[in-house]
């Protein structure tokens, strides 16, 4: 099997699995309570919420943990919505954010808040004259990812961190694709909140974190108990604790080698790709993309059969978002830089992993190739197509 869907989710490392073991069965203890038993649960939670914080620059006190990139979205954008609501209701986000922060956007818009989505170029780097032009005195928060999670195009996070701070408006960024995969510091890039998610750093699923900075006063999300110092109730899921603390400290000590060497994989895809298999296209931007995210369409391909093809050759791939794939809708991201509907259908996105090998990708490429080439054979499209340039070139 080549598993090339790693922005869906990555497998647990094994260091990350050996350091989350002993707290199920040996470290159980609810790291709460009293006794010392308890004290050594704690005290792996807190070093895993240094690991963590130091990521990104932030404090261990500006890390509350959640049950991943989903929960950490909806708490930023809810929260800031009630905490802002007296100063009034308008929120800034863009076309291609993930279906966590946009349907959560759309949620509030039901409730009264007004959104705006602010486009993106061919690239899917969001415009940042709209933005600017788009707030108001009214806006309360902008929530823009900081990298996509389809296309791979990376925000200009400085840039949007530094608009929103001259305008005294909140900055929530959607980090799940980008933390642990390139460098983000909280304060260089005046970030107020940043979500991330274990399962997509080689750590488990059903942990993440909301990164919130000092001041910043957002109410709580999930109501209870004292963890998380009143802002997140719920006993501590010790052993995804554990598992992200470890993750986040691997992604943090190989960044800079790791960053190079997909980056390399991922260019030498792309070249072979676009090089080999005519009438194919790169989504989103050809440098400031996540090293490890590739992003194609393919003239006259269904993304689906591409998928079901490359499925029986042992490859995992995606078409774009797994949220989109079963449903017929192309991918919003693919259409908000323009594409037409008949191309972003014909979607593939490989992310890569620290494993992935020369050898994978070359094999997927092959295996890409003679796919594309029988569908196409296939396709009254593709045919009609050929003809009409034959008897151009006549
Ligand atoms: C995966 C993902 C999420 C959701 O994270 P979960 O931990 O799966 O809830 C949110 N945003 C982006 C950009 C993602 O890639």
């Amino acid at each position: 099997m080549i598993y090339l869907d790693n922005a869906a989710t990555t497998r647990v490392s094994g260091e990350v699995f050996e350091a989350m073991k002993p707290y199920f069965c040996e470290q159980y203890a609810n790291p709460s309570a009293i006794y010392s038993f308890a004290g050594k649960s704690m005290k792996a939670v807190d070093e895993a919420r240094r690991s963590i914080a130091g990521l990104i620059g932030a404090q261990p006190n500006e890390i509350y943990f959640t049950a991943g990139g989903s929960e950490s979205d909806n708490w930023a954008v809810k929260a800031a919505a009630e905490l802002g609501r007296t100063k009034g209701k308008h929120i800034i986000t863009s076309t291609i954010e993930h279906h966590a922060v946009l349907h959560t956007c759309q949620y509030l818009e039901r409730q009264g808040y007004e959104v705006t989505y602010v486009n993106v170029d061919e690239y899917g780097v969001i415009k940042l004259d709209e933005l600017e032009a788009a707030i108001r005195p009214d806006t309360i928060l902008i929530t823009v990812m900081a990298a996509n999670n389809e296309i791979g195009t990376i925000q200009p996070l400085r840039e949007i961190g530094a608009i929103a701070k001259k305008s005294g408006i909140l900055f929530h960024t959607d980090a799940v694709q980008a933390y642990g995969h390139i460098p983000l510091d909280v304060d260089e890039l005046n970030i107020d909140m940043l979500s991330a998610s274990g399962h997509k750093i080689y750590g488990p699923k059903g942990i993440g974190f909301l990164y919130i900075r000092k001041g910043v006063r957002i109410g709580s999300f999930v109501h209870g108990g004292a963890q998380e110092r009143s802002r997140r109730a719920g006993t501590h899921n010790t052993p995804g604790i554990v598992g992200m603390g470890a993750a986040a400290k691997l992604a943090g000590d190989g960044l800079a080698e790791r960053m190079a060497k997909e980056t390399a994989l991922r260019d030498h895809l792309i070249r072979r790709v676009l090089t080999e298999i005519p009438y194919s296209r790169l989504n989103g931007h050809e440098t400031d993309r996540l090293p490890n995210n590739a992003s194609f369409c393919f003239r006259f391909i269904e993304g689906e059969s591409l998928l079901i093809l490359l499925d029986q050759q042992g490859i995992c791939a995606s078409s774009g978002s797994a949220c989109t794939s079963g449903s017929l809708e192309p991918s919003h991201v693919l259409l908000a830089i323009g594409l037409p509907h008949e191309t972003a259908h014909g979607s593939l996105r490989l992310t890569l992993s620290e494993e992935t090998t020369v050898e994978d990708i070359d094999l997927t490429v092959e295996a890409i190739a003679k796919i594309v080439e029988r569908l196409r054979s296939m396709s009254p499209l593709y045919e009609d197509f050929v003809k009409q340039n034959q008897k151009k070139e006549v």
